[in-house]
């Protein structure tokens, strides 16, 4: 932990000393990167119910005290029986149905009637579902036999007791609460929620409900990360528009760093701007000025402001939510304790043609189409990065590497859905 602050304070203070570390042509990946090396995980644990368990974070693994299932019993309707006797006709001596089991003995040459789910009795070894059969009074014969085994789902073939059923780190999803429900667990012990403090920063911006003067704007980020932080799940505080003023600036920096895990800026970090922050933040943390080799999105600031982490965003409304999900989102789940995750990209066609010039990484928005049986993806047109319609209209990022030229329509390009199932 020492460490990664000496290394910090020694990148913020004395950036030429380090080999390999040019802050004015960073790379995507290398921003990545420097941003999990100085990332600590909370600590905190709570325990909650397993009700309230969506999205949040594993701290210690689910370990089974349960068989799943719990015994033997039947995937089908249909008789139990001894697989060795299935030649002769067999006698039907009871039922067995799901939660009243059959707990007599089965004699020789019987067999019993048994409803999914049922338990299948110890001297029973396999099921034939009714359809194979024909029942003659209280006789039954099996006229297409399965084999011994067949249809009986075993203790344990889900999960046995003392397997670890999910690892520490995991994010909790639907299908997880039911699993600990199946097996008994009513409460899980996760890590605290992360605490995330925001504000924007600009003399032109304007927060809704008031009207707008000549040359002012409405302040749009203070919403798109507000809904970008709580899509997140963390706990988040809003603190406002700051005017450009040293004061007011120094003072809710400060503030926020006292009592939030993380502090997001929006805007002040652009070269015209960035002088005055960053003898703010150099006077009060270790704080990294990036230019980075990407469109939009280009200024960045990461560090540390005390104990908090410092993420300062470019206050173009497309750059600050690009920024936010190529770099932000993925530090935050690293401080929540989920492990790194990479969201998955694939490639499709582009039925636009796009216009590019090597040398900086791109996240053109798109919209993924259906055109027939397949999927291609189409660019929501106008790029500029004041144009925030493109990411409302948009359903994927059409990633264009540093390399990549400009794009001919009908090529194969590499897309990032923003969403999944769940
Ligand atoms: P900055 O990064 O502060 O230089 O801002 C870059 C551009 O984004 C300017 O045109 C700002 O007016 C605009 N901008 C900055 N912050 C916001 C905001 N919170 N909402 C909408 N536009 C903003
Ligand atoms: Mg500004």
């Amino acid at each position: 932990m020492n460490q990664k602050q000496d290394l910090l304070r020694q990148l913020a203070h004395d950036p030429a000393g380090a080999e390999d570390y040019d802050p004015n042509a960073m790379s995507v990946a290398q921003a990545r990167l420097y941003i999990q090396q100085f990332l600590t995980p909370v600590q905190e644990t709570e325990r909650i119910s397993i009700k309230h368990a969506l999205g949040r974070v594993l701290a210690s693994p689910v370990i089974s005290s349960l068989n799943v299932p719990g015994h033997n019993n039947s995937a089908m309707d249909g008789f139990a029986f001894r697989h060795a006797e299935a030649a002769q006709r067999l006698h039907i001596v009871g039922t067995a149905f799901a939660g009243r089991a059959f707990d007599a003995i089965i004699p020789a040459g019987a067999c019993i009637k048994i409803m999914t789910g049922a338990v299948v009795p110890p001297d029973a070894d396999t099921v034939v579902m009714q359809e194979h059969t024909a029942v003659d009074g209280e006789y039954v014969s099996i006229q297409k036999l399965p084999g011994k085994g067949a249809n009986v789902r075993l203790e344990g073939e889900d999960i046995a007791i003392g397997q670890t059923v999910l690892d520490n780190g995991h994010t909790l999803q639907p299908a997880d609460m039911g699993l600990l429900a199946s097996l008994g667990i009513a409460e899980i012990e996760v890590y605290r929620r992360l605490k995330v403090a925001f504000f924007t920063t600009g003399d032109e911006l304007v927060s809704v409900g008031q009207p707008l003067q000549a040359g002012q704007i409405y302040d749009s980020n203070r919403y798109s990360l507000w809904g970008m932080l709580q899509a997140l799940g963390v706990e988040v505080e809003d603190m406002g528009n700051i005017a450009d003023d040293p004061q007011a600036l120094e003072h809710t920096l400060l503030q926020a760093a006292a009592q939030f895990d993380v502090v997001i800026t929006s805007g002040g970090v652009s070269v015209g701007e960035a002088d005055f922050m960053k003898q703010l933040l150099a006077t009060h943390g270790e704080v990294l000025f990036w230019k980075i080799n990407m469109k939009p999105g280009r200024p960045l600031a990461y560090g540390k402001l005390g104990q908090a982490h410092y993420f300062g965003l470019p206050g173009n409304p497309v750059s600050t939510m690009v920024t936010f999900y190529q770099f932000v989102q993925s530090a935050l789940k690293t401080l929540m304790g989920s492990p790194q995750s990479t969201v998955p990209t694939f490639k499709v066609e582009c039925v636009s043609t796009i216009k590019k010039a090597p040398g900086r990484t791109e996240f053109q928005r798109g919209i993924l189409f259906q055109a027939g049986n397949h999927w291609k993806v189409k660019t929501t047109g106008e790029q500029g990065s004041g144009i925030l319609s493109s990411m409302s209209q948009a359903n994927c990022f059409i990633l264009l590497d540093d390399y990549a030229q400009s794009i001919e329509a009908g090529s194969w390009v590499e897309v990032q859905p923003f969403k999944g199932i769940f």
